[in-house]
């Protein structure tokens, strides 16, 4: 080893997993990860850091890293150099693209990746391809939340930080799970509990750790928070606990709005929720009660046929009861990646250009066009479900996709799966050999967090810069060194030399994030978007008015979307999530020996008397079977589910266990997002323990 290799290295960097976005010191000594030391300073978490965020790095120093480009032969891979797999990409893209036009190839961005990489993929696809056909993973969560918050009270972020979660009189969370998913976050509201007596309702399907924790846990039939929400808002307007005030003064549609509530009586949401009329009661009087209260909510209420529409529901019932737009209330969806919130507010969208400013707008096309010199296309683009289909359809000829496990992650996997295999070209650019490599035609070794510099925006809207720690392993290369590599053999002359270069064209052409730079970022600083020329940035939204016409909030009237039931062929409800050790599709974390051990596999939690029913006990190797594919696990009883009701958490890269396998290609009707919790399946006993 040099000397330099020996020398003990602190660098600052933000957590590659989820949106809490904790930032800390991580100590490496060579290429050695020795420790990660939180800091006081650190703004979305001080000195809390989950396992994942503290001992889940060793995937970066994995032997099963992708370290060289590689290049199909039939059906295998050869290793190739640099310039032979990104001239044959280029090469195959110029192609397709002549013969089919711009918009038969799509583009993914990874919610894993940093701003400045997810601006160049936008970039990439619009200013050097010529689509619209852009789009990353928080179409497969945070979509309908989005849109729930666009409709009523104007941007697409979580109205207030992590702070005013956890100084709320009272915080409700629904179809999330942030003891698992966020944990740090969910160690705030513990804390908060603990200090001073905050209340705590959870609303979902499985009793969860912060359910146990709960001051009342409400248990819906799946698919009917919306009835819930949609009746405590009616018995508080009916009541006279609305604020009335709020109303007045900064909220239009009141009067269509309270139509629309007729039918959503107490008796009705018990016909069609379960639950009782003393809980829908006691739900209601809580918010009543309470000086200020926050909803946060996640895929149980967005992975839904009616995702965007109870989402909007959420906020409705936030804007009656004056919960919006003052410290310690407001909207909170849950961001799952630690960047899903950054690759939708730089651009990474058909619909959206960076800082959400729309894709069909002459005016913002023509700035764009100004500032990258280049026509821009005028049709409308592909979101990542539409990509699907238009690929069965003979529409979609191929796609680049980095930083993104969709073989695994998207839903009815078979059905992607024989979308893949018909795709003239594919480029995926990834740390590991991930499923969707399978289907590749090229593959670009990339780096992980550690290996490069950048930033990420957190659940809280909050930018923070990371440091590098390592150099490139092998001859992998940041990601926005391959994009910027593969854009100039298609003609462009881009020549960004740091990420920063990337960040200030980009926030620039923004009116959200116009005062963001690396020197206000600088170490453990951070920025909460919208951020002014100035500098100011915003930790609670709408505090001078919503972003809506006349400043105003908007009651937006929805209508119940019933849910897809079980049926006598698939009897039982499967219902997915997270694990706390695990990250998503698990490619990082069972790539982390501590966290491999602790936790080897998936399981099926099962209740104890549908076990008792079947003749199952913890340990039993089951088959789960739904119309669109089958998978194999083992169970564990326990009662924290009930009933009919399954849960598979989604954590694995092994096929024969993903919860994909089995969910369908329905989806939210307003966003695409797959309905992944209205999934019914049959389940056989293999064997048992
Ligand atoms: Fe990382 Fe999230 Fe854990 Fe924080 S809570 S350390 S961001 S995984």
């Amino acid at each position: 080893a040099t000397l330099r290799e020996e020398r003990i290295k602190k660098t600052k960097t933000v957590c590659t997993y989820c949106g809490v976005g904790c930032s800390f010191e991580i100590w490496t000594k060579g290429r050695k990860v020795l420790k990660v030391e939180p800091q006081m300073e650190a703004p979305a978490n001080q000195i809390s850091t989950c396992v994942k965020g503290k001992f889940g790095w060793d995937f970066v120093n994995s032997k099963e890293r992708l370290t060289k480009p590689l290049i199909r032969h039939g059906n295998e891979f050869r290793e190739a150099t640099w310039e032979e797999a990104l001239e044959f990409a280029a090469k195959r893209l110029r192609e397709i693209k002549e013969a089919h036009g711009p918009d038969s190839i799509g583009y993914i961005s990874s919610s894993k990746c940093t701003n400045e990489e997810n601006y160049l993929m936008q970039k990439f696809a619009r200013a050097v391809m010529g689509t619209n056909n852009i789009d990353n993973c928080s179409r497969y969560c945070q979509a309908p939340a989005t849109e729930g918050l666009r409709r009523t009270m104007g941007l697409g972020g979580d109205t207030g930080s992590i702070k005013d979660l956890a100084s709320a009189d009272l915080v409700i969370i629904v179809g999330a799970n942030p003891a698992e998913s966020h944990p740090v976050l969910s160690t705030r509201l513990r804390r908060a509990k603990k200090k001073y007596g905050q209340k705590l309702i959870v609303a979902d399907l499985r009793k969860n750790d912060m359910a146990n924790r709960a001051d009342l846990f409400l248990h819906p039939r799946p698919g009917t928070d919306f009835v819930w929400l949609q009746a405590v808002t009616k018995y508080l307007l009916d009541h006279n606990y609305a604020d009335a005030a709020f109303l007045a003064e900064k909220v239009t549609g009141l009067e269509e709005y309270k139509r629309s509530l007729e039918a959503y009586t107490l008796e009705f949401a018990v016909e069609q929720t379960g639950l009782s009329k003393e809980e829908l009661i006691r739900t209601a009087e809580m918010i009543r009660d309470a000086k200020s209260v926050c909803i946060a909510w996640a895929m149980g209420v967005t992975q839904h046929l009616g995702g965007s529409d109870t989402s909007t529901a959420i906020c409705n019932l936030l804007l009656v009861t004056g919960n919006a737009g003052r410290p310690g209330t407001g909207a909170y969806p849950l961001r799952g990646h630690n960047n899903v919130q950054g690759a939708g507010d730089f651009g990474c969208a058909p619909a959206f250009m960076p800082g959400y400013e729309p894709s069909n707008s002459e005016a913002v096309l023509q700035k764009y066009e100004k500032a990258w010199g280049v026509k821009l296309p005028r049709s409308k683009g592909l979101d990542n479900h539409q990509m699907v289909e238009a690929i069965h359809d003979g529409q979609l000829k191929a796609m680049y996709l980095f930083g993104e496990d969709m073989a695994l992650v998207d839903s009815n996997a078979n059905y992607v799966h024989e979308a893949f295999e018909k795709l003239e070209l594919f480029i995926v650019q990834d740390i590991f050999f991930s499923k969707t490599c399978q289907y590749a035609d090229v593959i670009f070794p990339a780096s992980p967090s550690l290996e490069k510099e950048g930033t990420f925006t957190n659940t809280e809207r909050r930018i923070q810069r990371l440091y590098q720690a390592l150099e490139p392993l092998g001859e992998s290369k940041p990601d926005w060194i391959i994009i910027q590599e593969l854009a100039n053999r298609l003609g462009a002359n881009w020549n960004y030399t740091h990420p920063q270069e990337i960040f200030e064209e980009a926030v620039a052409l923004t009116d959200l994030m116009k005062g963001a730079n690396y020197e206000r970022l600088e170490g453990f600083k951070s920025l909460q978007w919208p951020v002014a020329e100035d500098g100011t940035d915003s930790p609670v939204l709408y505090l001078d008015g919503f972003q809506k016409p006349g400043g105003k909030a908007q009651l937006y009237p929805v209508e119940w979307q019933r849910p897809m039931v079980e049926n006598e062929e698939f009897d039982l409800h499967l219902n997915n999530g997270r694990l706390l050790e695990h990250f998503h599709e698990g490619n990082m974390t069972y790539r982390v020996p501590g966290i491999e051990e602790k936790v080897p596999t998936t399981f099926v939690e099962i209740s104890p008397e549908l076990a008792a029913e079947r003749g199952i006990q913890t340990g039993t190797l089951v088959r789960l079977i739904s119309p669109y594919g089958k998978v194999k696990v083992r169970a564990v009883v326990t009662d924290r589910v009930k009933g009919k009701e399954l849960y598979l958490p989604m954590n694995t890269p092994k096929a024969e266990e993903a919860v994909n396998y089995l969910t369908s290609s329905y989806h939210d009707t307003i966003t695409h997002t797959p309905a992944y919790k209205e999934t019914s399946v049959r389940m056989e006993i293999i064997e048992k323990d």
